[in-house]
């Protein structure tokens, strides 16, 4: 028995629905999965409900964009309460810097004549969490690049000229809040982060797992990283990271999570919520109206 713990849809940068992803997972013959979409958690009702009439398992989650010592890191948030409010006022805050963000790639291009239009990437992007991505898709669909690879490459790659800076809270910070709402803090794809060195101050900020199977980890690495997460008593968990078609091939059913570690993570999380329960009464924070808001 296996799960996926790492999978996008389209209220990120994905290019399935959640229902999509689960039939597809069920098609996998998956007995559990997770959503983990950037900065959001849109897509985790629809995704809970297919699930629930497919038979599969569910981990309602996320993939916070933090950052540690200037690194990019990202953390996924499992299990947390979708919510809990101080979570979604931290998440409507990515998603309006994401959304000024595209604005400022927009006017970027414009700047070097290529006349896009900010309402074709929020049209063509549809959710609340748009990225990068979603701007190469409208250059190819604009008929400026031939391919989202070529946007990259010509545009907006880090010190190309459309490359706008991401937002990015600390890592202590994401995992606060991961934990504030319930959930467990995972290191998304260490291998992909040079940031080994720096996993026992993690360990010390309250990371609790390490993204030991990924798509980008072969047999060395996923051996180097278990080995890890032993030595520091930190949960397993790993997935595809499958972005539909918006990477070219979809990798869902590449990488497969023994279901015992599903298992482990549960536990945890029992005790997380215990743990909360007993702690003081969490204070209320208002949800920010965002300014803008991108029809569905
Ligand atoms: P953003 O969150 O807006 O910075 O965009 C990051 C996303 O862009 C990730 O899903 C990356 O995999 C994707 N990405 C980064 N470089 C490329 C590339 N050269 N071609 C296609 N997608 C890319
Ligand atoms: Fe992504
Ligand atoms: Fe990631
Ligand atoms: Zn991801």
């Amino acid at each position: 028995m296996f799960a996926d713990l790492h999978l996008h849809t389209r209220y990120s940068d994905g290019t399935y629905t959640p229902e999509e992803v689960v039939a597809r997972a069920a098609g996998h013959s998956l007995r559990a999965v997770a959503l983990t979409d950037h900065d959001t958690v849109e897509g985790c009702a629809a995704a809970a409900s297919a699930c629930g009439q497919a038979g599969l398992e569910f981990l309602p989650a996320t993939e916070l964009t933090s950052e540690l010592e200037g690194a990019e890191l990202h953390l996924l948030g499992y299990g947390i309460d979708t919510t809990d409010a101080e979570m979604l006022a931290a998440l409507g805050r990515f998603q309006q810097v994401r959304q000024q963000r595209i604005r400022e790639m927009v006017a970027r291009l414009n700047q070097l004549n290529v006349p896009l239009e900010t309402e074709t990437v929020f049209a063509l992007a549809n959710c609340r969490s748009p990225g990068r991505p979603h701007v190469g898709r409208a250059l190819v669909a604009g008929g400026f690049c031939s391919s989202v690879d070529e946007a990259f490459e010509r545009f907006l790659k880090r010190h190309r000229p459309a490359w706008v800076p991401k937002f990015k809270i600390t890592a202590a910070d994401a995992i606060g809040l991961i934990h504030r709402a319930g959930g467990l803090a995972v290191m998304a794809h260490p291998a992909l982060n040079h940031l080994d060195p720096r996993i026992p101050d993690l360990v010390g900020m309250g990371l609790d797992g390490l993204e030991c199977y990924h798509t980008k980890h072969n047999a060395g690495t996923v051996a180097h990283y278990l080995t890890i997460a032993r030595q520091f008593d930190l949960l397993v968990t790993g997935g595809s990271d499958c972005h539909g078609m918006a990477k070219g091939k979809p990798t869902m059913g590449t990488v497969r999570l023994p279901y015992r570690y599903v298992e482990q993570l549960r536990i945890a999380l029992a005790d997380r919520r215990r743990k909360a329960g007993d702690g003081a009464p969490a204070m209320e924070v208002a949800v920010p109206q965002s300014a803008f808001r991108v029809p569905h």
